[in-house]
């Protein structure tokens, strides 16, 4: 089944939809067979989340905005669920956001890593880094820590969404600051993260976008004050209530 042959008036369309992407980024090449597993563990989450943005996730996308514009050299981390999922949005926020797209793979292989450069070619990105592999994160063996020296190794802001918990932390030890869209508001990437966005990517890259491009004209002092504003720990508060609390989600959300 592809995208289009899933009825819209199917009850469960956009979770379906998004697991026949990530299968066919599978098929593609693009996508590890792990990656499978980390969308079911994204679903489930998104499932108790109501499928749908928290006012906190849309606050966090809003200071993760505020840090791509406040940045020297931001760069979004793109792998092989990410590119299966919104290679078009990715691009999007490179260009809302003035940041670089790099591919780094959990399961790197250097073929892996071409293909989902030539992906997100096809959806119009013009430079994709991430094939140097000539600098590396300290603290992680070999394979893991490969980056490029002029990319996240040179990055001040870092959105890695669907990271890995021990590369989460790893980015964090080396100062960067850290934007991570994860649907787990208890994973270690989350709490990793200065910025966590605690959202599904379908849902969150976009939003990120549109909060860029509303905020572009902004002086450094009012970014500033987005950024300021922000309160990491109440986020991921906000959304584990929500999850174990459900129902009146607004309501769950007094922070
Ligand atoms: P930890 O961070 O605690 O070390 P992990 O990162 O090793 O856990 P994985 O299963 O590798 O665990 O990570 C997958 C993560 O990605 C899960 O937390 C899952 O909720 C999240 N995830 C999967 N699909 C999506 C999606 N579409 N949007 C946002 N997050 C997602
Ligand atoms: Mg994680």
């Amino acid at each position: 089944m592809t995208d289009a042959e899933v009825p819209e008036s199917h009850p469960r369309h956009d979770s379906l939809v998004t697991r026949h992407r990530v299968e066919a980024g599978v098929e593609k090449g693009i996508t590890s067979r792990q990656g499978l597993i980390a969308q079911g563990r994204g679903e489930a989450f998104d499932y108790l989340l109501g499928e749908a943005t928290l006012p906190s996730a849309d606050r966090a996308a809003r200071a993760a905005a505020a840090h791509f514009l406040l940045a020297d050299h931001p760069v979004i981390s793109v792998n092989g669920n990410v590119a299966a999922l919104v290679p078009g949005e990715m691009v999007d926020l490179a260009g809302a956001t003035g940041a670089d797209l790099e591919v780094n793979l959990f399961n790197r292989t250097d073929e892996r890593v071409r293909a989902i450069a030539a992906h997100l070619r096809e959806h119009g990105a013009t430079e994709v880094k991430g094939l140097t592999a000539d600098a590396r994160i300290p603290g992680l063996d070999h394979e893991r820590a490969k980056v490029d020296a002029d990319g996240i190794a040179a990055a001040d802001v870092v959105l890695v969404p669907l990271e890995d918990g021990d590369r989460a932390e790893a980015l964090g030890a080396m100062d960067k600051t850290q934007l991570v869209v994860d649907l787990n508001p208890l994973s270690r990437s989350a709490r990793a993260a200065t910025v966590p966005i605690v959202d599904n990517v379908i849902r969150a890259v976009p939003n990120i976008a549109a909060h860029a491009r509303e905020l572009r004209g902004a002086d450094r002092d009012t970014l500033e004050g987005v950024v300021a504003e922000f309160d990491a720990d109440a986020a991921l508060d906000a959304a584990e209530r929500a999850i174990r609390e459900g129902g009146d989600r607004d309501g769950a959300e007094s922070e």
